[in-house]
């Protein structure tokens, strides 16, 4: 069922890519190298006593959410399983983290974890999973994240396959989506250029860069941050009367008109 996938995936697709940030600061690789003290100024202690508190808190939600995949209802589970039961439609849900480190075009439908890494090609596959990372390169398909979309270093997604309820782009990656972008929670820990519509709670973090458009109610800068942006950061509108609404409306049209005849 993936006949557009034949003729080399969909016309007119933008596909991102990751730009390998060369010479980038130190700090990025400094986990797999040294202890955090080294780090250079950024994280500097200044931050270093807030660090412990406000740094690793994460608004990506936790793997205990899940999403049924069957009827696409929300639900919390406690403690670690193999798979689970959706409490609503009944359906036998598989839990099991996945990872996908070859060409791939089969189907994986889980509602834990998949990992593309970075060597992996998903090509024509069909996927449905709570949390996706991507490190590989996703062609073509049909890809559906229920939770959280995480794309990291030498990521590349065609941009119409970026819908996600949650949106986490990793240290090092390099994404720009041209079209508008609704979703619920962002944590940008790399570069991140687009027009944003976050209906939760946007962080940007020390390493991270915004660049665009950005909406959403409440917006977390880290010291260190870029963010080169025009912003409405605003709570939820409150509802309308709308009978009020259509009177002023009514009223403000036939004033002008009057007056300008
Ligand atoms: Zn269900």
């Amino acid at each position: 069922m993936f006949d557009r996938g034949k003729s080399g995936y969909v016309n007119g697709l933008v596909t991102l890519r990751a730009t390998q940030l060369h010479k980038r600061a130190p700090r990025y690789s400094s986990h797999d190298q040294k202890e955090p003290e080294d780090k250079p100024k950024a994280a500097s202690k200044a931050s270093g006593a807030t660090a412990s508190k406000g740094i690793g808190r994460t608004v990506m939600p936790t793997q205990n959410e899940i999403v049924c995949y069957a009827c696409g209802y929300h639900f919390v589970i406690r403690g670690r399983a193999e798979a689970t039961q959706c409490p609503k439609c009944g359906a036998r849900l598989s839990l099991k983290n996945e990872t996908i480190t070859g060409g791939f075009r089969d189907e994986l439908i889980t509602a834990g974890k998949v990992t593309v890494t970075r060597n992996a090609i998903v090509d024509g596959a069909t996927i449905q999973t709570n949390d996706l990372s991507v490190s590989g390169m996703i062609k073509s398909g049909d890809i559906k994240v229920y939770r959280t979309l995480e794309l990291l270093e030498g990521f590349s997604i065609p941009e119409e396959m970026i819908i996600t309820r949650h949106l986490r782009i990793g240290p090092g990656a390099v994404c720009k989506i041209n079209k508008p972008l609704q979703v619920e929670n962002l944590e940008i820990e790399g570069v991140l250029e687009g027009t944003i519509i976050a209906t939760g709670e946007v962080v940007l973090r020390s390493n991270g860069h915004f660049i665009g458009s950005l909406t959403t109610e409440h917006l977390q800068v880290e010291e260190g941050a870029g963010l080169t942006a025009q912003c409405e950061i605003a709570p939820p509108a409150p509802p309308k009367d709308k009978s009020d609404v259509d009177e002023t409306d009514t009223d403000t049209t036939e004033d002008t008109k009057s007056n300008g005849h």
